[in-house]
């Protein structure tokens, strides 16, 4: 590849960042990385009417979390800044007057009233929708139809005047996507977009394709929603004489359905996260769920995130950071809407922690229990580990599936004591206590109390689950005698005599 590669994610701080968009940074960083790139961070802020307090943090704090920090962007360095629009105003100005003295664009000096008249004027004629373009543009009020004094006059007064692409009526504008190949798309259905507002702001088109020129962008990787705007920035840097940059434009992310696209709306009806960390809507007073505070592993959501519209070509399914950033290519983003799939995120979070080595897991599991107020040993969580990291989906599943590791149980599964206790069996689980305090070691207190039940023929499917009840509440958890060896004998006597008195108390109670 000659040209550097230089890619750069460019959100709007409209609001949090969705999931989709995490997935069009983590393929920008990964083609970076792949080619000894330089991955940026751009925001492009120039619809102030639409800006979000907190929404630029939060899309750092985001790319922070997920080990996505950008090499350039606010706050991160470069040599290419400023990199927040709206701190570049001054410098877009210049280019849309260059358009205008090219022939490519124009001044335009409608009110809203005359615009809301001109689609009324089509509507009463049947036309539904009209828009600004080059059947409606002689009829309007811009400097292609009156005066050039006139003009100058309404310039000068700087009163309701834009600037808006003259787009030919009658040729097609052609591209070449990585993904799409060559797209083709005809004028006579592309608006006049307006390109700089009245207060001297440009409009995204205009600062994103000047930005992506200054900055010396080598591909654009972004959402398929931009595909249609692109022929309108392919006009403006034929028009300004610059090369375009590569374009990538990647699938839509479907709702689990497979029938539409994700929306923000979809994790609530779903009940799963599309947002990468928690985020407080302040508009509509609701707190969206993110995937952080539902404990997924990065690495895991990456991995869910990098295959939603790219595969490496085989069936690999579980790809480190370091084999995503060496697999990564442009040619295997596919064309078609990537189905979300929310089981399968929660497969790779599983898949994660399991493979996790203890050592990784560690801190994370003692924060946890810290933040509970337990205080055990670093032994005692380390085997804790071992023996429920085969069992959970997200790390605060070792806390709420594991809690009987630290607190004796409040509570009994009711159905099944009454289904299985009978106060008869009391003498048995009085010798189980001795057999638990005889020995020591997971393996010879399951061959003692094992033993036992045998050789009074007794059923270790009615005496088990019942000593399973009264160490961890319900018919859940791990190997029960690795349970009662990491509690502690003394622990776990406790445990049955405080169960065998409640277990007589439920099923008293059966009427
Ligand atoms: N600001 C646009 C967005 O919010 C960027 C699109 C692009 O990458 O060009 O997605």
């Amino acid at each position: 590849m000659s040209q550097k590669v230089r890619v750069r994610f460019a959100p709007s701080p409209t609001g949090p960042l969705h999931i989709g968009g995490v997935r069009t940074a983590l393929y920008n960083y990964l083609f970076a990385k792949k080619n000894d790139g330089v991955f940026i961070l751009r925001i492009e802020d120039t619809d102030q009417t639409r800006y979000v307090d907190g929404a630029e943090d939060y899309i750092k704090n985001s790319l922070d979390w997920l080990g996505l920090a950008p090499d350039e962007g606010p706050g991160y360095g470069g040599d290419f800044g400023p990199y927040r629009q709206s701190e570049r105003k001054e410098l877009y100005k210049q280019y849309a007057e260059e358009l205008v003295a090219k022939g490519k664009a124009y001044y335009a000096f409608d009110t809203p009233d005359e615009l809301d008249q001109m689609r009324k004027s089509y509507e009463a004629k049947g036309v539904h929708s009209a828009k600004y373009d080059s059947n409606t543009r002689n009829e309007m009020r811009n400097s292609l139809t009156l005066s050039e004094s006139e003009s100058q006059a309404l310039i000068a007064a700087n009163n309701n005047v834009i600037i808006r692409l003259k787009m030919p009526s009658n040729e097609e504008i052609s591209f070449s996507d990585i993904v799409r190949s060559d797209v083709t798309f005809k004028t006579s259905e592309l608006d006049d977009k307006v390109i700089l507002k009245n207060d001297g702001m440009p409009t995204y088109h205009l600062a994103n394709i000047v930005d992506d020129h200054l900055m010396e962008i080598s591909h654009v990787i972004r959402g398929e929603e931009w595909l249609s705007s692109t022929a309108h920035h392919v006009f403006m840097y034929n028009a300004l004489g610059w090369d375009t940059p590569k374009y990538v434009h990647l699938p839509l992310i479907l709702k689990p359905t497979g029938k539409g696209k994700l929306s923000k709306r979809d994790g609530a009806k779903f009940g799963f996260p599309v947002f990468p960390m928690e985020w407080q809507d302040k508009k509509e007073d609701v707190l969206y769920l993110g995937f952080k505070e539902m404990g997924f592993d990065t690495d895991a959501l990456l991995n869910f995130l990098v295959l939603l519209g790219w595969n490496p070509g085989n069936d690999e399914e579980i790809l480190s950071r370091d084999k995503m950033i060496e697999l990564f290519n442009l040619d295997k983003i596919v064309k078609s809407g990537a189905r979300f799939d929310f089981d399968k995120a929660k497969w790779f979070n599983q898949s994660y922690i399991q493979k996790s080595n203890n050592e990784d897991l560690f801190p994370i599991v003692s924060s946890m229990l810290s933040e509970k107020e337990i205080n055990v040993s670093e032994n005692f969580i380390k085997q804790f580990i071992t023996l429920m990291k085969e069992r959970v989906t997200f790390f605060p599943d070792f806390y709420t599936e594991g809690e009987f590791f630290f607190n004796s149980p409040n509570e009994y599964d009711q159905k099944q004591v009454k289904k299985r206790y009978k106060p008869e069996m009391d003498t048995h689980f009085n010798r189980i206590i001795s057999d638990i305090n005889s020995v020591s070691g997971a393996e010879e207190m399951a061959a003692k109390v094992k033993g036992y039940l045998n050789e009074n023929e007794l059923k270790m499917g009615a005496y088990l689950p019942l000593l399973r009840i009264m160490i961890c509440g319900g018919m859940k958890g791990p190997d029960l005698f690795e349970i009662i060896n990491l509690i502690g004998s003394e622990e776990a006597i406790n445990r049955i005599e405080k169960g065998l008195t409640s277990f007589q108390q439920i099923t008293s109670n059966i009427s």
